[in-house]
């Protein structure tokens, strides 16, 4: 396979055919993100992309799903992503789900029925960093989308049935938007209602804008306690009508894994346990990203 600079995917993708179809990311802005800092967004040429689904014909014959990397796939135009559908089709049958990064830049620029042509030919999953639903920190963090964008957005993914995981970021707005931050996330994650969710815990780069912020004292990072509090708030307030509400990554003091909302009340008291020293937070060097 032709693998160019650092290969992400989300952690439910790691048994996955990674299949690298674009380079970076086409908005390469956000302020905490130091995934592709200096590296230029291209599409892959179509040649190299069907040289490497060849391969995967040849040697992966065992894995049942596809995701292509980089950033936001779902950027590459319609007839060129759909031709990659095809040929994943073509050349591995087996393979039952093709996911991808995507963004509201991203679904904006696809018709409600390229989607579902998309949907059609097997892209069954679509994973968008919301971050947050707080307007004033989606613009501090400069994610190029207001929440009532991201909530049509991820509508009308979920309206062409592409199954939708969100991610959420504890302590993305600082100290003084923790409790607004908290409330208006659950407010567009109810408004979406995805079928997974992910919170990740804020873990700051070195190089990046939102670092900078912290080392000249214009950000304040939230203590592990304060990060609690606001998954508690963030829970309380999302009301799935079916979904998987995760907040499990390395990067979190305390894992969480909630059916919602059959799993909200017992969940939400397991952190309110946790916020009265009754149960084990994971320990600083544990954490990772
Ligand atoms: S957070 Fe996502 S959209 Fe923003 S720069 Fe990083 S990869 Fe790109």
């Amino acid at each position: 396979m032709h693998y160019e600079g650092n290969i992400i995917r989300p952690p439910s993708e790691a048994y996955s055919i990674l299949l690298q179809v674009t380079v970076g990311c086409s908005r390469n802005k956000c302020t905490f993100c130091g995934t592709y800092t200096g590296e230029r967004f291209r599409i892959k040429p179509d040649a190299i992309i069907m040289e490497d689904i060849a391969f995967a014909a040849k040697h992966c014959r065992h894995q049942r799903r596809v995701f292509l990397c980089d950033g936001d796939a779902l950027i590459i135009p319609q007839k060129r992503l759909l031709n990659i559908l095809l040929e994943i089709e073509k050349q591995l049958p087996w393979v039952t789900r093709v996911g991808v990064y995507a963004n509201a830049k991203s679904l904006n620029m696809k018709t409600p029925d390229e989607l579902k042509e998309l949907k059609a030919h097997g892209l069954g999953i679509a994973y968008m960093g919301l971050e947050s639903g707080d307007d004033v920190t989606l613009k501090t963090i400069n994610k190029g989308a207001t929440a009532d964008q991201m909530i049509q957005m991820g509508q009308k993914a979920r309206a062409a049935g592409i199954k939708l995981s969100i991610t959420v970021i504890l302590g993305i707005a600082g100290r003084s938007r923790s409790r607004i931050h908290a409330r208006e996330t659950g407010r567009v994650l109810s408004a979406i209602d995805p079928e997974y969710v992910g919170a990740l815990s804020l873990m700051l780069i070195p190089g990046t804008p939102m670092y900078q912020d912290y080392v000249n004292e214009k950000f304040q990072l939230l203590e592990p306690v304060e990060m609690l509090a606001e998954l508690k708030t963030m829970i309380a307030a999302t009301d799935l009508s079916r979904g998987l509400f995760h907040a499990n990554h390395a990067s979190n003091y305390l894992p969480i894994k909630a059916r919602l909302p059959k799993e909200k009340e017992v969940t939400i008291q397991l952190i309110e346990k946790a916020l009265a020293g009754k149960v084990d937070l994971k320990p600083e060097y544990l954490r990772a990203l």
